[in-house]
């Protein structure tokens, strides 16, 4: 057990917050029972916060552990499953569709790849040496909603009658696939020659050093040649800028999934003690989501109404009335000692004005909006309607890619969003 400011949190790797220890918790993905919510909810309860953090990468933190409280955390997340392999905690990025399996439009539920994967990657101790940010997606062709870029992914499409998988390195179509049998193959020796050709040219790894050293992403596919069959295509502008919020039909299906709103993507213990046990109830599933939310997977129609009560009533609503709707904000000044503002506070308080003026109307959609306490913006999303960043003198506020010209108080920020709003959807608001 480490801990220490210069790595990448892990369970194994605790970094000291301003709220106290930081730990995260690899969930290959996003795929999680409802035992293993429930031990870290316990856990969370007995240790941390009392509360439990989706990730943009669907995965877990749990955040002010208390120094004394480190051990019996760790100790509890080997003892629920958690940590498979020490020498892996870190490297764990493993990117699905949060609807993988319920989403009418893919092509190839990934879930049983994504399991797959994770066994094998675990199985080789040579992955333990990726860089801990460095990112496997497996799409199944239908909606993508992650905006981040992965090293390696592989994306399911049509050619012909069949289905090949197309591979991007970096967010950069290679021209080449894979047949659907040899997916695992693919990624697992993907990773393989990244590794290989970053070391020999020493530059991290990671798929953008290797697209900025010329040859370099060439060579690793040629490691990849008895794999490859040509496919072309651009995986540019796929993702889906907005997380599907309520219940989700499933074509031809009598099962629904149940997306609730996560307010700033935390839940508290108590709440995930409910999802896990309304999972179970219906002999439904659990996914975490890249919006930093969760879906209720498999939930049979009928039961559908009475789950979304549940949840209501617990503080997560199935609607974006309750104005945070694309609301994005990092750690703030309780987690984070960069922070030159309350962001997280200051979120609430616009959800709330939000909320009041959508007088019981959905949000937008397509709405987004980004508060990050400094310029580093770890909460920062691609193409956000309004972006808050703090800075000493208040917030510069950047509206659909235009920066407003002086930096104002929160107060000020909060009305010029709630306008802008207002602005966009006239009719909703005469
Ligand atoms: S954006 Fe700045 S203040 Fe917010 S979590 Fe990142 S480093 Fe901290």
């Amino acid at each position: 057990m480490r801990v220490g400011d210069n790595f990448c949190p892990g369970i194994l790797h605790a970094v000291p917050a301003k709220d106290g220890l930081l730990l995260r918790i690899r969930v290959p993905g996003g795929l999680i029972s409802a035992e293993e919510l429930c031990a870290i909810a316990r856990l969370s309860s007995a240790y941390s916060d009392g509360q439990i953090e989706i990730t943009s990468r669907a995965n877990i933190q749990l955040r002010a552990i208390r120094d004394e409280a480190l051990s019996p955390v760790v100790q509890g997340l080997r003892t629920a499953g958690l940590l498979p392999s020490p020498g892996h905690d870190r490297v764990r990025n493993i990117m699905t569709s949060p609807l993988a399996g319920l989403d009418a439009e893919e092509l190839v539920d990934t879930r049983p790849l994504v399991r797959e994967l994770d066994e094998r990657f675990l199985a080789d101790p040579v992955f333990m040496d990726l860089h801990p940010k460095f990112s496997f997606g497996i799409d199944g062709g239908g909606r993508w909603f992650s905006r981040e870029t992965d090293d390696v992914s592989l994306r399911a499409v049509k050619v012909g009658d069949g289905i090949v998988f197309r591979l991007s390195i970096g967010g950069v179509s290679s021209g080449f696939g894979v047949g659907a049998d040899r997916v695992v193959d693919c990624m697992l020796e993907a990773a393989r020659m990244c590794l290989r050709v970053c070391k020999e040219l020493e530059i991290p790894v990671r798929a953008r050093a290797l697209l900025a050293s010329p040859g370099a992403v060439e060579r690793v596919l040629e490691g990849l040649s008895a794999l490859l069959v040509p496919c072309v295509g651009s995986e540019d502008g796929r993702a889906f800028l907005e997380a599907p919020l309520g219940v989700q039909a499933m074509a031809g299906s009598e099962f629904v999934s149940v997306v609730p709103s996560v307010p700033l993507g935390r839940i508290t213990a108590g709440q995930a003690h409910l999802m896990a046990g309304l999972a179970k109830e219906w002999s439904g599933d659990l996914r975490l989501a890249p919006w930093r939310g969760v879906v209720l997977g498999a939930i049979p129609r009928g039961a559908a109404d009475g789950v979304v009560s549940s949840l209501r009533a617990v503080g997560l609503p199935d609607d974006g009335r309750d104005g945070y709707r694309g609301l994005s904000a990092c750690a703030g000044n309780t987690g984070c000692e960069a922070s030159l503002a309350d962001v997280r506070g200051d979120a609430v308080r616009l959800a709330d004005s939000l909320a009041s003026s959508l007088a019981g109307r959905d949000a937008r959609p397509g709405w987004t909006v980004n508060i990050s306490g400094c310029e580093k913006q770890c909460a920062m999303r691609k193409g956000a309607t309004v972006e808050l960043v703090a800075t000493e003198l208040g917030y510069s506020v950047k509206i659909e890619g235009v920066t407003v010209p002086s930096v104002c108080s929160s107060n000020s920020a909060i009305e010029a969003i709630v306008a802008h709003h207002a602005r966009l959807d006239p009719e909703a608001y005469s």
